[in-house]
């Protein structure tokens, strides 16, 4: 750890794809000091519910740096050519690779950017007067910025909480033990992505699969990813900016009909459930593979004798019960103050709502020039692509030039095809009814 005097420009907590990129864009800066600090011993990414088959959801070039700084030494590209496959990688012509290979690119990053440190975990953040003090297991430090990229916390429903984790747990902890579930009767919760790949999984050989599965999601389908075109502009920074200027309750209301470009399943996953499904029951006469329950809210779960009794309510109103003997939750992450922020709750002038700037530094009544950055807890305020790796790397540009002071990378808005704003095109002087 440094000496308790010295101050550093920047703290970054939490070593995920996203401080990971903003560590590569300042690399080699000899005008920032700097220290990211990870509590995990290694990079590692979502490793819980890292299934085999598990696909990213955006393009590799989407990457830690591509899209703002190709030429940065961390890309993609060179990781690929690094580990001498990138001719094999375009003979499968995919755009999208392994969730697992995103994983070793962003493990080979890690082993290379400097000014990472694994194994250290912040405990909380204050401010002395002067600076930010970050206190964590291995002493604390001083720093005139901090930036979180701590991710999201597993959200559980109320009536799954407080039973026994090994048989009700979160679908990140799925992997973190080996679990034999064959044998087992299996209630899956949540018809988004997580929930899509677990189902797939349990399904995916005759060794592993449970004697029964219940998939239950209270979406009134097991809906797609929209990533057509147009839609797929939500993931470009000129409708971020756009969207970062609407009024709040615009925002929500935005957030709330833009959903299934963010939560929705690939279309992929759905078709690779669906047939393992018609395999199973109608060429190797497997009797109800998998009861799939759209429009179902799991209401309780109660220990009986017979295992775990599930209540769900339909959306026809009536009262369905299923029996089984472990509960997978896949019901996503919880977005809020990321929670080593929470002594800092009081200097915010919105607590509750907290107010994120343009430069993803939060509102807050200490000095201008010392900023909390946020990477991944804004949603509410920069829309759908938030949490997506989409922005990833401008987002981390710009956080980098307002650290900075200065435009290190061009981050202005590329152009699109939709017009999402209008205010430029006032009517002409003298035109009619001006
Ligand atoms: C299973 C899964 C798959 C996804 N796939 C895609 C995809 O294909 N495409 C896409 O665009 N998006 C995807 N996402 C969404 C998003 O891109 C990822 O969640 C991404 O990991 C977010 O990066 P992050 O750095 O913000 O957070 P994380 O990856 O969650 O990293 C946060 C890090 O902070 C550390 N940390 C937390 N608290 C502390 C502390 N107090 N002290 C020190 N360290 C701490 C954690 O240990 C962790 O390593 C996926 C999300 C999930 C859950």
């Amino acid at each position: 750890m440094n000496a308790p005097s010295e101050t550093l420009d920047l703290v970054g907590v939490g070593i995920g794809p996203a401080n990971l990129s903003l560590a590569a864009l300042l690399h080699g800066n000899d005008r920032v000091t700097k220290t990211f600090v990870e509590r995990r011993k290694a990079f590692e990414w979502h490793a819980g519910i890292m299934v085999p088959d598990a696909q990213m959801q955006v393009h590799f070039l989407k990457d830690l740096v591509t899209p703002v700084d190709p030429t940065n030494p961390f890309t993609f590209l060179a990781f690929a050519v690094e580990a001498r496959r990138l001719y094999r990688l375009l003979i499968t012509g995919r755009s999208r690779v392994p969730r697992k290979e995103f994983e070793q690119y962003c493990r080979w990053a890690a082993d290379r950017v400097e000014d990472l440190r694994f194994g250290v975990a912040v405990e909380h953040v204050e401010w002395d007067g002067s600076a930010f003090v970050v206190y964590t297991d291995d002493g604390s430090i001083r720093a005139r910025n901090i930036v979180t990229g701590t991710g999201l916390v597993p959200r559980m429903p109320e009536c799954a909480k407080g039973h026994d984790p090994e048989q009700v747990f979160h679908t990140s902890q799925m992997l973190d033990i080996p679990r034999d579930l064959s044998r087992r009767r299996v209630a899956v919760i949540g018809g988004g992505q997580s929930g899509a790949e677990i189902v797939h999984y349990l399904l995916g050989s005759e060794a592993r699969r449970p004697t029964r599965i219940v998939w239950g999601s209270r979406r009134p389908n097991l809906f797609p990813l929209d990533n057509s075109p147009f839609v797929e502009e939500h993931f470009l920074p000129n409708y971020s900016r756009h969207f970062h200027a609407q009024p709040a309750d615009r925002r929500d209301l935005l957030n709330e009909q833009q959903r299934m470009s963010s939560d929705g399943v690939s279309v992929e996953l759905l078709r690779a459930v669906y047939r393992r499904l018609y395999d199973l029951e109608l060429l190797e006469g497997v009797e109800r593979p998998c009861e799939v329950m759209v429009d179902h809210q799991l209401l309780g779960i109660e220990r009986d004798r017979g295992g775990l009794l599930t209540t769900w309510r339909a959306g026809s109103g009536e009262s369905v019960h299923k029996q089984v003997d472990v509960i997978i939750c896949a019901t996503g992450y919880r977005r809020g103050l990321p929670a080593v922020l929470e002594g800092m709750r009081h200097r915010l002038p919105q607590p509750d709502e907290f107010g994120v700037r343009a430069d993803f530094s939060l509102d807050w009544d200490g000095p201008p020039d010392n900023r909390i950055y946020v990477q991944n807890a804004a949603r509410r305020h920069f829309g759908v692509a938030d949490p997506n790796l989409s922005l990833l790397a401008w987002r981390s540009a710009v956080i980098a030039n307002s650290l900075l002071g200065h435009r290190r990378y061009d981050t202005d808005v590329v152009s699109g095809a939709v017009a999402w704003s209008f205010a430029e095109e006032r009517r002409p002087a003298g035109a009619a009814g001006a």
